[in-house]
């Protein structure tokens, strides 16, 4: 078996490693970080959780311990789309350069520039960068990049999907033209492709994982909905939140609004959430993902932006209240479960609106994903904002996929142990949602349950002055 030492790292990194507890590299790492240390360009086709940040991390602080930085001239430069990948980089090389005296800046939007500039004034070897405040600062004549030895691009597939892609392409344009290029995707599609095509030379190409596979340790479901209706779908969420054994969960929506929306409702039926989304303020945003790390806060309702490639283990659930305009974001988001080696299970809410994204995800990850229908959800409340679409196109599949003969179990194999300390025993089960979803729709589910109804770790702390029970 490859150790750490076979690929060539200096007993430096490999006491970092060691104390961090890694006893292999990954995959990713074991093809990476040799052709890195040969100052090759690297082609990376892998997903975050596979270890590919260290697969980039811990050769270039091979390669940068030999030299020192001036002042303004950064000697490498990390690239990525959102300030919290940039933050999780950043991590990385606290972590495995303890034993060396690298210098790291890291600028990105939405902090106070000062002290971004006073880093990059001392003189840094590793820039780590959002490409909008990178741009911003070497306009205002912060960063001279004539002494760039390595370029990282990260999750280039993402820095399309956000249109970063022209800022890319200008700071490359704006970097020596001799220099080590490693850039990483989660997938390739022709635009990226084209693209690893203009800023590599001669790259060896290296491939953990088919793009867009999903894990096999995610049990996936499509919760059918019949109607086209907000209410429903919170509704559908609250039951499954309260029958499932949720011990921490994202839940994904489309839009910023809608992030906004369905967090006030959640707060309102008394559950523990918070929101993250990429119109926060950068210090709430750090702070929400702190609780969320440390379980203070048990679910998390967020935007694509804000969750990408988000490096949090343990977490039992995701939900896609929004099904993902983008099939490959369904890969991204379930895939911020199942993780370490530990089951979880990926929910996504279904209306009959979603009839194409919802066929362009089995055929983007080659598989068909068991429906389930849950009756006696009660009658949607007045203020439905769509009628029921009776006139889909899509209507061969509506009628099989929303007849109730195709209702299945509810998920047979709860992903986290019964007895977990955070999931109660049977509390799913003995709550009145969960009864609901096994009985027909004599017993409509009403919202209007008693915060006390929630397990305890989904339950957050009152409110100041707030009564019992909650209203939608
Ligand atoms: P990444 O794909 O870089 O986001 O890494 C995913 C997770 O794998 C992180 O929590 C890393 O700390 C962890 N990790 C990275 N390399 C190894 C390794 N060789 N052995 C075990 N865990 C690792």
């Amino acid at each position: 078996m490859t150790t750490f030492a076979d690929l060539g790292l200096s007993a430096d990194i490999l006491k970092a490693i060691q104390d961090v507890g890694y006893t292999t590299p990954t995959p990713i790492q074991e093809q990476a970080i040799p052709y890195v240390l040969q100052m090759r360009d690297v082609l990376g086709c892998a997903q975050t959780g596979t270890g590919k940040t260290a697969g980039f991390v811990l050769p270039m602080l091979e390669i940068l311990g030999a030299g020192r930085a001036r002042a303004r001239m950064p000697r490498s430069l990390i690239l990525e789309p959102t300030r919290e990948l940039a933050a999780q980089v950043a991590e990385n090389f606290e972590t495995y350069g303890k034993y060396h005296k690298l210098s790291m800046a890291k600028l990105t939007g939405g902090e106070a520039m000062d002290e971004q500039v006073k880093a990059l004034d001392r003189g840094v070897d590793v820039l780590i960068a959002t490409p909008g405040r990178m741009l911003d600062l070497f306009e205002r004549g912060r960063i001279m990049l004539a002494d760039i030895k390595i370029l990282v691009i990260d999750e280039a597939d993402r820095m399309l999907d956000m249109g970063f892609i022209p800022d890319i392409e200008r700071i490359a344009g704006l970097l020596p033209p001799l220099r080590q290029t490693l850039f990483f995707s989660a997938t390739m599609p022709p635009e990226i492709r084209k693209l690893a095509d203009r800023f590599l030379n001669n790259p060896k190409t290296v491939t953990v994982a088919p793009p867009a596979t999903t894990s096999i340790m995610i049990t996936q479901k499509f919760v059918m909905l019949a109607q086209t209706n907000d209410w429903l779908k919170r509704e559908t969420l609250r039951v499954l939140l309260r029958r499932d054994e949720v011990k921490n969960a994202f839940i994904f929506c489309n839009r910023k609004r809608d992030v906004a929306a369905l967090h006030k409702s959640l707060t309102r039926h008394g559950f523990n959430v918070g929101a993250l989304h990429g119109d926060m303020e950068q210090s709430e945003r750090t702070a929400t993902l702190d609780k969320f790390r440390k379980n203070e806060i048990a679910l998390l309702v967020c935007s694509d932006v804000a969750a990408r490639g988000l490096d949090i283990d343990a977490v039992s659930h995701v939900f896609n209240f929004d099904v993902p305009f983008h099939a490959d974001d369904y890969v991204h988001r379930i895939g911020r479960t199942g993780r370490a080696g530990l089951e979880g299970a990926a929910y996504t809410l279904v209306t009959p609106d979603d009839a194409k994204q919802i066929a362009a995800i089995e055929s983007l990850i080659k598989k068909t994903i068991p429906r389930e229908v849950i009756e006696g959800l009660g009658e949607p409340r007045a203020e439905s904002k769509k009628p029921p679409h009776r006139h889909h196109r899509e209507d061969r599949f509506r009628d099989r996929a929303f007849k109730p003969r195709e209702r299945s179990a509810p998920l047979s194999h709860p992903p986290h142990p019964p007895q977990s300390p955070l999931s109660p025993p049977v509390r799913a089960e003995a709550s009145p949602a969960a009864r609901s979803v096994s009985k027909s729709k004599e017993s409509p589910v009403t919202s209007d349950r008693s915060v006390d109804d929630l397990p305890a770790f989904l339950r957050r702390a009152p409110l100041p002055g707030e009564k019992k029970g909650v209203a939608e």
